[in-house]
């Protein structure tokens, strides 16, 4: 790797030459305050990658391959990852690299005290789910009752686990098996669930014609960062222009990448992966860049309150003790503009003025980037706010029947329930499933059985008012929540509805009831006490014959005295 021209400014003369002068000196001087970011050692920084060289990556080799980094005045060494490789984090916590991509576990050894720092996440969503053939009877995380499952350890596959916990399943329902790494298993029928990656397996089986299907976690409300750059506090501390220049350069090598696919994975194939084909290399591509989202988000944005619920989800499955402190955590430098830089050149030119006028001239071209610097930012920073606004969107609907999602229910939930305390106003909540809708996928196929969903979705948004929080809960569950409406009446819609539903055939000439559970909040609780009430007399509907409703009693606390 070539040593930038710039950064040689920054060595000190091998030898004073006879009759240096005060001017040469104030010259040199002038140089390093107008060069700040060339002037960085050009010292060999080492970046530990998760896997085996992939697409995965490529904005990191694009970097190197484009000279990103060595004009950023960094040398930068890409080692790949793998069974026999270092592990990322412990390699960077032990000096051996100075960067490493890790996944969300990443947050645990920050909750255990280690002196990691978050620079950036690439991938806005995890790519791990559960792959099925298409051919079984599984459909929701549900269904793995009763079956075989492969899960691989802990960290590495906890959406899965917490959207099973999520959705009340135990683990010891399932068979669980440790992951063999090779699909042929899902095909021979070794296992019922393959946990595997949607950038990867689903292009072997597609190769293969093998129909299958997917259980993704964030079709649940599980939504983990993946492939995270990190780095130690201590080299944060040390050198932030260094950091900092090293995680701009590597996103300038992500957008590159993900502007000019077709190039950057034939140069992956030919100088990194070259038992990978162009194919295979353009799937994985596909795939990721859905899961990246660069038209919807900057690139690298990380939110800390996301960070937080990822950290409350690891304490949740038991894998951390306490979230509570993530000060730190999070690398800053991305969201707060750096002055240092504009008060450096200020200085430097205002000497510069005095000593002489190439150096003014030198000064003319630093502050014309620096302007550009200045006005990229304001519009990263634009654009940043909007597409945080277009991400919650994607987060808070339901793909299938465009409802909200049940993470919008429980802000709307913590809102209502709160007003609801101050003003003494009523709340109640309608928790409806459809009756044997097994019955239905299975006598009419799951498309029939998903056009189904949609219906009763429309039917019942149709009739609520603009107040009511219509959320599908999961699978064929769905949940109201009403405000200012008491059990009587909440009693009373919930009938209206259950004719609606069942009165005349939805999609498909498809006829189904479903059961209702209606409970009224009483004060103290929370959301998840007042669906459990709810959850409690749906059950109740079921058990006497399903198509009815049923309200929830609260006990009757007598008066003091
Ligand atoms: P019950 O009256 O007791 O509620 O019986 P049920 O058959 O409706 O209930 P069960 O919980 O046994 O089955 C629910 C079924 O819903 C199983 C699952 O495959 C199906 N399902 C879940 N999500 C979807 C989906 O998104 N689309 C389709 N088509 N089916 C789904
Ligand atoms: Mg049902
Ligand atoms: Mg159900």
């Amino acid at each position: 790797m070539s040593v930038p021209i710039a950064s040689q400014a920054a060595t000190p003369p091998s030898a004073p030459a006879a009759g240096r002068s005060l001017w040469l000196a104030s010259g040199l001087f002038i140089a390093q305050l107008l060069w700040p970011v060339e002037s960085l050692a050009a010292e060999k920084l080492r970046l530990q990658l998760r896997w085996l060289h992939q697409f995965q990556f490529a904005g990191y080799y694009m970097a190197l391959e484009k000279g990103f980094y060595r004009e950023a005045g960094l040398d930068v060494q890409i080692l790949p990852g793998g069974p026999q490789a270092a592990r990322p984090i412990s390699a960077l916590l032990a000096g051996e690299v100075d960067f490493a991509i890790a996944n969300s576990g990443l947050v645990i050894a920050r909750l255990r005290g280690k002196p990691v720092v978050a620079l950036a996440a690439i991938m806005q969503s995890s790519p791990v789910v559960w792959i099925v053939r298409a051919d079984s009877n599984i459909y929701s995380p549900q269904d793995l009752a009763g079956k075989r499952a492969m899960l691989l350890d802990a960290p590495e596959s906890a959406e899965l686990r917490l959207t099973l916990l999520r959705e009340g399943l135990d683990l010891d329902r399932l068979q669980v098996s440790p992951p063999s790494f090779d699909p042929q298993d899902l095909v021979d029928g070794h296992t019922d669930a393959y946990n595997g990656y949607t950038s990867n397996e689903p292009f072997w089986l597609q190769q293969r014609q093998i129909p299958y299907r997917l259980i993704n976690p964030r079709e649940y409300g599980v939504n983990f960062y993946n492939d995270v750059l990190t780095t130690r506090e201590a080299l944060l501390e040390q050198r932030p222009e260094q950091v900092e220049a090293f995680v701009n350069a590597s996103l300038q090598g992500w957008q590159y990448a993900l502007d000019n696919i077709e190039e950057s994975i034939l140069l992956i194939q030919q100088r990194y992966a070259p038992e990978k084909t162009m194919e295979h290399l353009r799937f994985e591509a596909k795939e990721l860049k859905k899961l990246i989202m660069p038209e919807l988000v900057q690139l690298g944005h990380m939110n800390p309150g996301r960070w937080q619920a990822i950290a409350d989800s690891y304490v949740e499955l038991g894998m951390a003790e306490d979230s509570s402190d993530l000060d730190g955590f999070l690398y800053q430098g991305m969201t707060q503009p750096d002055h240092r830089l504009l008060y450096q050149v200020i200085a430097g030119a205002a000497l510069a003025l005095l000593l002489m006028a190439i150096v003014a001239l030198r000064f003319a071209r630093l502050s014309r980037r620096l302007r550009q610097e200045i006005s990229r930012r304001k519009q990263a920073e634009q654009d940043l706010r909007d597409s945080n606004l277009q991400l919650e969107r994607v987060a808070n609907t339901d793909p299938l029947t465009g409802l909200w999602t049940r993470l919008k229910l429980e802000e709307v939930a913590h809102n209502e329930i709160k007003r609801a305390e101050r003003y003494g106003l009523p709340l109640s909540l309608l928790f409806f499933d459809i009756d044997h809708f097994k019955v239905v996928n299975d006598q009419h196929g799951h498309d029939a059985g998903d056009r189904v969903l949609r219906a009763v979705a429309q039917r019942v948004q149709a009739q609520l008012r603009e107040s009511d929080c219509l959320c599908r809960w999961g699978g064929e569950e769905f949940v109201i929540l009403m405000p200012h409406i008491d059990l009587e009446h909440a009693a009373v819609i919930a009938e209206k509805l259950r004719i609606l539903i069942s009165n005349e055939p939805t999609a498909a000439q498809i006829s189904v009831t479903a059961s209702f559970g209606v409970a009224q909040w009483q004060p103290g609780q929370s959301l998840r006490e007042l669906v459990k009430c709810a959850d409690q007399v749906l059950y109740r509907a079921k058990q006497r014959g399903r198509n009815r409703i049923e309200c929830y009693a609260p006990a009757v606390v007598p008066p003091p005295g």
